[in-house]
């Protein structure tokens, strides 16, 4: 079966093409990268959109989710916030939507000209009743259909195994399992005793997603919820079997991705994002924050963004949003905003580690320009979000300065002495 890593191997595929267009980066490069499982195009053969590289020479991208909830569900809510989100710079949306016509919902989510990833499972326990009730049928016929909609990247936990399990019982964690995919997973096992069947039916699964070119995103299940439970084993155990299955995937010719955690303090994340790439053989890393701190609700997205920030720059390549709701609430569309931005400014700050000519192809160096000569048209113009800096400079009325130091402004000073 043709799969966009199979045809890398003998070319340069026309997706690839218009990837690196996008990327400003060399098209064989890129394909090369592909084949090697370390850079992903996550498209769907049955859906044209929007393509997005994540990876090896590629720039940082930003993810961010949104779906109805069984305690909220207003679908038309969830593509404003989709369509926010993409109007401040996101490059992939992920429905997780949990409550009402998922099928429906996710019609129209599949509309937008973007990539678009799920979690199959979710559907899967709402169609079964409850995670104890899904059966290994119910569950691929969940996966077939997320492809055949069109979906272009699926979050599958399979690398929550009896061996994660067995682990996460030998060194228990105050939080347990947060992850939602992975808690459906560990319900199962714990209740029938019966290994994961996105583990046992690897193969099956891969034959699944490479018919319609799917991308895998290996869930992370086992992810750690706070910072006291970082350095717990069920974790390691996890990250090493999704190595195997990165492996494994790469062989089957299906694209893959590697989501890592979670809660991480600060001096742990360059060691998690490098062992995971490690481990996976380099495969696109995407990430879900990490929080640097569980005391700071409301401001979550700011703990994520410094994580996020740091990852990037030890090798992450994909960032999750968080929103200022997180651990709260479902989002609204003021918390969809937020969130994307300070996701962006991480990304950014990764992306200024990995450009060749990095102060310029990431406007710092034009930044600098305009900020010595004092033009504001210039500076809201190269700003990621100029509107905001432009409304917050004008209150105080049309200066030359700005209002900070005013006629003691440093630049002018010295621009009018030297
Ligand atoms: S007034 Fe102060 S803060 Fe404002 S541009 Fe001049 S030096 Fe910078």
């Amino acid at each position: 079966m043709q799969t966009l890593i199979r045809e890398c191997k003998s070319g340069v595929p026309e997706n690839v093409i218009s990837a690196a267009k996008r990327e400003k980066i060399d098209s064989e490069k890129l394909s090369r990268a592909i084949a090697a499982g370390r850079a992903v195009i996550c498209a769907n053969k049955r859906r044209e959109h929007k393509l997005s590289a994540i990876g090896e020479g590629c720039s940082v991208k930003v993810n961010v989710n949104i779906g109805t909830s069984g305690a909220r569900c207003d679908p038309a809510l969830e593509i404003k916030k989709a369509q926010c989100a993409l109007d401040e710079g996101a490059d992939a949306i992920m429905d997780l939507s949990t409550g009402g016509d998922l099928e429906a919902i996710r019609r129209d989510i599949l509309k937008l000209d973007t990539t678009v990833g799920t979690v199959p499972i979710y559907e899967a326990v709402r169609r079964a009743g409850s995670a104890l009730d899904i059966d290994a049928d119910l569950l691929f016929n969940v996966i077939r259909d997320h492809c055949r909609q069109g979906v272009d990247f699926l979050t599958l936990h399979c690398g929550v195994n009896l061996e994660t399990l067995k682990a996460l019982r030998a060194d228990p964690r105050v939080m347990g399992v947060v992850s939602r995919g992975g808690a459906f997973h560990t319900a199962m096992m714990a209740s029938t005793g019966e290994e994961n069947p996105l583990y046992k039916e690897f193969d099956y699964l891969l034959e699944i997603l490479a018919e319609d070119d799917v991308t895998i995103s290996l869930g992370d299940g086992m992810r750690p919820g706070a910072m006291v439970d970082a350095a717990k084993r069920a974790k390691s155990v996890e990250y090493l079997n999704l190595g195997e299955l990165a492996q494994r995937s790469l062989n089957a010719g299906v694209m893959r991705m590697i989501e890592g955690p979670g809660h991480i303090p600060v001096n742990q994340i360059a060691y998690n994002v490098r062992m995971i790439k490690e481990v996976s053989g380099y495969a696109p890393l995407y990430l879900l924050g990490p929080l640097v701190t569980d005391i700071i609700p409301g401001y979550d997205h700011v703990s994520g963004a410094i994580g996020g920030a740091i990852a990037a720059l030890n090798g992450a390549d994909f960032l999750c949003m968080v929103s200022p709701s997180e651990h709260l609430a479902l989002p609204d569309i003021d918390d969809i905003r937020e969130g994307t931005r300070v996701a962006k400014l991480a990304a950014h700050v990764g992306d200024t580690e990995r450009m060749d000519d990095k102060w310029f192809e990431t406007g710092e160096a034009a930044m600098a320009e305009a900020r010595r000569d004092l033009d504001w048209e210039q500076q809201f113009s190269i700003a990621m979000y100029g509107e905001h800096a432009k409304k917050i400079h004008e209150r105080d009325g049309d200066l030359e300065t700005c209002s900070m130091c005013g006629d003691l402004c440093a630049i002018k000073i010295v621009r009018d002495s030297i």
